[in-house]
């Protein structure tokens, strides 16, 4: 199998004959091994009914998981991973904001040696104060702190290689992110602008407090990437700073004792002791975290490094 399509559907009833449309148009002139993979995201109109019938038509293409409730898009997407078989994979919408016309010139890209191509809304059909402003915002922060430059992360429309998105799993809102784990273990990124339509039918699943997820969800990939296996450098690092400034200030209060002066009036002591107190708990959490990192890594045989290619090795680690 060479390719295959994931596509989340949550209510999309009325943009699924549209969306088979534009699928039928684009890929069998395009190439003969695909599948396409829907995840219907335990929708509650017709949506499964639509589904089932284009599987039934086209058994050799069309591929349909069903949730048995809302899991929500990024749990359908992982989904959709899981099942699929093609050695590139493209995420796609289901409400055709994204456009499958799109497909070809993405895997030209990849075609050029890159692990990942990543859809850019450039001209984006959104509500610019709730969605694309937040939005913009978002990318920035996310390059910034990640160091992975993109435009759009939130753009679903994405081509990767399978190896891309081996080792790592999806929780949260976390689907935008796979740009950021990809490029962790090594894979080569490109972006590329694509056309972005209004919804025609259905109505927007999200609005302005998915941006507050995502900056959380960014806490949580930071710290995962930079810090997984060696976390008491984080906490640790923290600790002793903190446990440094009580313990000096505490130090200048015991001084100032030579001159009479009395520590126990002055609110120096409450900020050296809480800043003591503080810092010796992070250092103890530092290496509470150590132990769990260990079961974390070691349970499910988790290297802590990954692998491009071996020579001369039969096995691949
Ligand atoms: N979706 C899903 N589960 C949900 C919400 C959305 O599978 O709980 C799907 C939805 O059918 C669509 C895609 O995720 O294919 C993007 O959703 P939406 O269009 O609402 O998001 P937006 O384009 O506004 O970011
Ligand atoms: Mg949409």
């Amino acid at each position: 199998m060479d390719l295959s399509l994931i596509i989340p559907v949550y209510n999309e009833e009325k943009n699924l004959p549209l969306l088979f449309e534009a699928i039928y148009s684009v890929m069998p002139p395009l190439l003969s091994q695909w599948e396409v993979v829907l995840v219907d995201d335990g929708s509650r109109d017709r949506s499964l009914e639509v589904l089932r019938g284009y599987a039934a038509q086209d058994v050799a293409h069309v591929r349909v998981v069903s949730f048995r409730r809302n899991f929500g898009q990024t749990a359908a997407i992982a989904a959709g991973i899981d099942h699929a078989v093609g050695e590139t994979i493209i995420l796609l919408d289901a409400d055709l904001q994204n456009d499958p016309a799109d497909i070809p010139m993405l895997l030209a890209k990849l075609d050029e040696g890159y692990d990942l191509v990543s859809g850019w809304r450039k001209d984006r059909k959104d509500n610019a104060i709730v969605r694309t402003f937040p939005s913009r915002i978002a990318n920035w922060l996310i390059s910034q702190v990640t160091g992975v430059h993109l435009h759009d992360y939130g753009c679903t429309l994405k081509a990767y290689r399978r190896d891309a998105l081996a080792g790592f799993r999806l929780y949260g809102e976390m689907h935008r992110f796979i740009p950021v784990f990809a490029h962790s273990i090594g894979a080569r990124i490109a972006e590329m602008p694509v056309h972005h339509h209004p919804r025609k039918f259905g109505k927007a699943n999200y609005g302005l407090e998915r941006t507050a997820k995502v900056v959380l969800d960014l806490l949580t990939v930071k710290f995962l990437l930079s810090y997984s296996s060696k976390p008491i450098y984080l906490f640790g690092g923290a600790g002793l700073i903190l446990t440094f400034i009580g313990l000096v200030d505490l130090l200048y209060l015991f001084i100032r004792r030579f001159w009479n002066v009395p520590a126990s009036t002055s609110p120096l002591l409450m900020v050296g002791v809480m800043f003591a107190i503080m810092g010796f708990q992070s250092i103890l959490m530092g290496l509470i975290a150590e132990l769990l990192a260990r079961t974390y890594h070691e349970s499910q045989a988790k290297p802590t490094y990954t692998v491009r290619e071996t020579f001369n090795l039969d096995k691949k680690a």
